[in-house]
């Protein structure tokens, strides 16, 4: 299997290099009698990455696996195994089975069960290698690919931006060097600067309007450093995004999607370059979108949640600022009722509690709830709890209490709306015979 081949190759002659290079990727031996397999340079070891051992552990003569074998045995001599080999492959080599009758070693496919190639799997295989996922490395900075690919996707920008993110990552937008490529184009230099190949880094990055973009954006946003946006070779995108926050991270993709649509705009469109205007738009554009991610932590219209964006310390202070109960003035009692709601059983409970200005619990009580809709009939449900018990005090002027900012607003106002939660607690309203003053916790 070994090859060499000439620097000034045609082509077709690369194609077939590409297609060696690959099979010798998956190829593996079978460990027969082990007289043909090389123990340092050959594939041997059935693993997904890595069929050569790592290396030897310390200083070895041996040259084929047959040594390893103790022919008697028909097994592993694992003195000599575990003397020689690092334990990673020490493990992966006592797993694998001598023949029990002395037979040669055969040469299998090692990615697919069978061992039988497969073009499906080549395929695959080429695609993996191509796009990094499973196994990701360079020289300079090791990756996790599963978790770079993981991380890009869940970057807080909408999809299309993902979108464009995992197609630069994939060398896969129009550019001109890559349009040139498939013969679409008679050359690939940059239709903006006149730049010799416009390839994705130097359309997102390199391009003049591009860096004078990120200048700007740099007032605004976190972005990463000048020094860090460098061309590390075909990943240099997943590169960077390891070495960054989620956060940069975001903000480097809208920018790089912004970058690129303004080229195209340009070139399509004839528009002209306004750096002003893409600060305008990618400002406004980001702070929407947090304001979206602000509005989903607050689910409906409840304020059930804090709505904090942003480190766990300040979403934490906000919990705890949530949880102080603040007693009723002398003579008042205090009703606090909460709700509870499960979405994926559909399991709901409410609470309540009835205190005085000392906190002395004079009632409390719960129930389940069957059949409950959402959380915000679970409240409406424990409002209405609360008042039908609060009840028996008549006289006592009370607050109700509840987290439900849906509920105290519909209540105070009296904004009768035609929501099915409002007949729940109207139920309620209905039995509310003395004092009843409303709070929101
Ligand atoms: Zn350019």
């Amino acid at each position: 299997m070994d090859t060499v081949t000439a620097g000034d190759a045609s082509p077709s002659w690369r194609g077939i290099e590409h297609g060696l290079a690959l099979l010798k990727h998956g190829v593996l031996y079978r460990v027969g009698d082990g007289r043909s397999i090389r123990i340092w340079r050959d594939n041997w070891i059935p693993r997904a990455h890595g069929m050569k051992p790592i290396g030897s552990a310390r200083q070895c003569r041996l040259r084929w696996v047959t040594h390893l074998i103790d022919a008697q045995a028909r097994s592993w001599d694992e003195t000599l195994v575990r003397r020689y080999f690092y334990p990673c492959d020490v493990e992966e080599i006592l797993k694998i089975k001598i023949p029990p009758t002395e037979c040669p070693d055969y040469v299998a496919w090692n990615f697919e069960k069978s061992g039988l190639f497969s073009v499906k799997s080549a395929y695959r295989l080429a695609m993996r290698k191509e796009h990094g996922e499973g196994e990701i490395s360079t020289s300079s900075t090791p990756l996790d690919g599963r978790k770079v690919w993981k991380d890009l996707w869940s970057t807080h920008v909408p999809g299309k931006v993902k979108v464009f993110a995992w197609k630069i990552a994939n060398n896969g937008i129009p550019t001109q060097a890559n349009k040139c490529y498939r013969h679409l184009v008679q050359h690939e230099s940059c239709e903006m600067c006149g730049y010799h190949s416009e390839d994705c880094f130097h359309a997102c990055v390199q391009c003049p309007h591009a860096v004078a973009l990120r200048q700007a954006m740099r007032e605004h946003w976190s972005l990463p450093s000048e020094e860090d946006l460098l061309y590390t070779g075909p990943q240099w995108l997943l590169i960077l995004m390891n070495k960054y926050s989620k956060e940069v991270n975001a903000n480097l993709f809208m920018l790089l999607w912004r970058v690129w649509s303004v080229r195209n705009s340009v070139l399509r469109a004839g528009q002209t370059i306004s750096v002003n205007g893409s600060v305008v738009f990618l400002t406004r554009y980001m702070d929407s979108l947090v304001q979206c991610r602000h509005t989903s932590l607050q689910p409906d219209s409840k304020g059930k949640r804090c709505a904090v964006v942003g480190n766990a310390e300040a979403q934490g202070r906000g919990r705890q600022e949530q949880k102080q109960w603040i007693p009723p003035d002398p003579g008042w009692l205090k009703i606090n009722v909460d709700g509870a709601f499960l979405p994926a059983s559909g399991a709901a409970a409410v609470g309540i509690i009835i205190r005085d200005h000392d906190g002395h619990v004079k009632l409390a009580a719960w129930r389940v709830l069957r059949h409950c809709r959402d959380a915000e009939e679970a409240e409406a449900v424990a409002c209405c709890e609360g008042i039908t018990l609060a009840a028996r005090w008549p006289d006592i002027p009370m607050t109700l209490e509840t987290d439900c900012a849906w509920i105290v607003d519909s209540l105070k106002n009296q904004r009768h709306d035609l929501s099915i939660n409002w007949s729940t607690l109207l139920r309620g309203e209905d039995e509310d015979g003395g004092a009843l003053s409303l709070g929101y916790c």
